[in-house]
């Protein structure tokens, strides 16, 4: 973990890569535990890109009214190009001393992270990380900011969906967002009582499910519903629901849940860990610790030295997924 001993009076915040429900609660936690704590909030739009164009703002407690309940960001978020150059992060540093910004708090996932890092290497600008994604892929936090918002939005719509599935008889796969991380599918995949879960890291395939749905008909179960999460572009639902009709002739639904998922008012849960870890970012600061994420292991927050966090893969829990298909009979 690195320290640094200059004194800090003015830091930024700003919220970068994939937008997150409870990313304002983080915002306003670091804005409200920063002036409670005598230091000055300045707010950059747009991530990275603010960071290079200059738009760089000061924040007061009353601009953080009224927004904990709001998902999406206030700060909006960015991806950068240039922040990826050398010269780009030259520019966006030269910015930052020009505007007097002595540390930084960085809410986003570990792309933003990346770059949070280089900051420090290349020019020495203290920052501490915040875990804001829905996809909770981040290594060395069990929970990140807007999980929970994710999983419980495609609960809601899978309980719908059960209900209509149940009515006709029948079978359907909701796909669910998760690119490279199965969090999402499997939480709801348990949660929804899914007879069948697909992600990047499980190890089921179409026939399993052919059979599985098979089984659960001779058992006298008349509806069913499978989750996936995304391929590499949305879309993968409709490729398996092909492969189970041409290989079983049975007729599948699909329902593609997408970016209803990234939005909406944050759970109490996020709410409540964005709260926690805004305002433990700018503790850490203030005691001089930087190059760090703030995350949790159960319960209690930790922090964690970026270089790990970005280093490293966080696996989603397969024990879930077993779970799930013995509950789903
Ligand atoms: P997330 O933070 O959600 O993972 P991205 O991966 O899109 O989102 O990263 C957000 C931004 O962080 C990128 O657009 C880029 O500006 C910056 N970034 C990502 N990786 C690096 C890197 N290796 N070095 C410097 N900046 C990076």
């Amino acid at each position: 973990m690195a320290q640094f001993s200059q004194k800090i009076k003015r830091i930024g915040v700003f919220t970068s890569g994939g937008d997150a429900p409870g990313m304002n609660a983080a915002i306003r936690a670091v804005v409200r535990v920063g002036i409670a704590q005598n230091l000055e909030v300045y707010g950059i739009q747009n991530g990275y890109v603010g960071m290079i164009e200059n738009k760089i703002h000061p924040l007061q407690l009353r601009d953080m009214a009224n927004i904990i309940q709001r998902g999406g960001t206030i700060l909006k978020t960015g991806r950068s190009s240039e922040f990826m150059k050398a010269e780009g992060r030259t520019k966006a540093a030269q910015n930052l001393k020009a505007a007097q910004i002595d540390a930084l708090v960085c809410i986003g996932g570990d792309g933003s992270f990346r770059g949070a890092h280089a900051l420090w290497e290349e020019h020495q600008i203290p920052v501490v990380g915040v875990p804001g994604t829905i996809d909770n892929d981040i290594y060395g936090s069990d929970k990140t900011i807007g999980f929970d918002t994710a999983v419980n939005t495609a609960l809601e719509a899978i309980d719908r969906i059960r209900d209509t599935a149940a009515s006709h008889d029948r079978l359907f796969i909701v796909e669910v967002m998760g690119r490279n991380s199965g969090f999402i599918a499997s939480h709801v995949g348990l949660a929804g009582g899914a007879e069948e879960i697909f992600t990047p890291e499980g190890n089921t395939t179409v026939e399993k499910a052919i059979d599985r749905i098979k089984e659960a008909i001779g058992r006298g179960k008349t509806s069913s519903i499978l989750i996936t999460a995304e391929g590499q572009k949305p879309g993968r639902a409709y490729d398996l629901a092909d492969a189970i009709r041409k290989k079983s002739g049975m007729d599948a639904k699909v329902c593609i849940l997408g970016h209803q998922q990234r939005g909406g008012s944050p759970t109490a849960a996020d709410r409540i860990l964005a709260s926690r870890m805004g305002a433990a970012a700018v503790d850490s600061l203030l005691k001089g610790y930087c190059d760090i994420m703030i995350g949790t292991e159960g319960e209690r927050l930790v922090q964690v030295p970026l270089d790990l966090v970005t280093k490293n893969e966080k696996k989603s829990q397969l024990d879930l997924l077993s779970l799930a298909s013995i509950l789903a009979t």
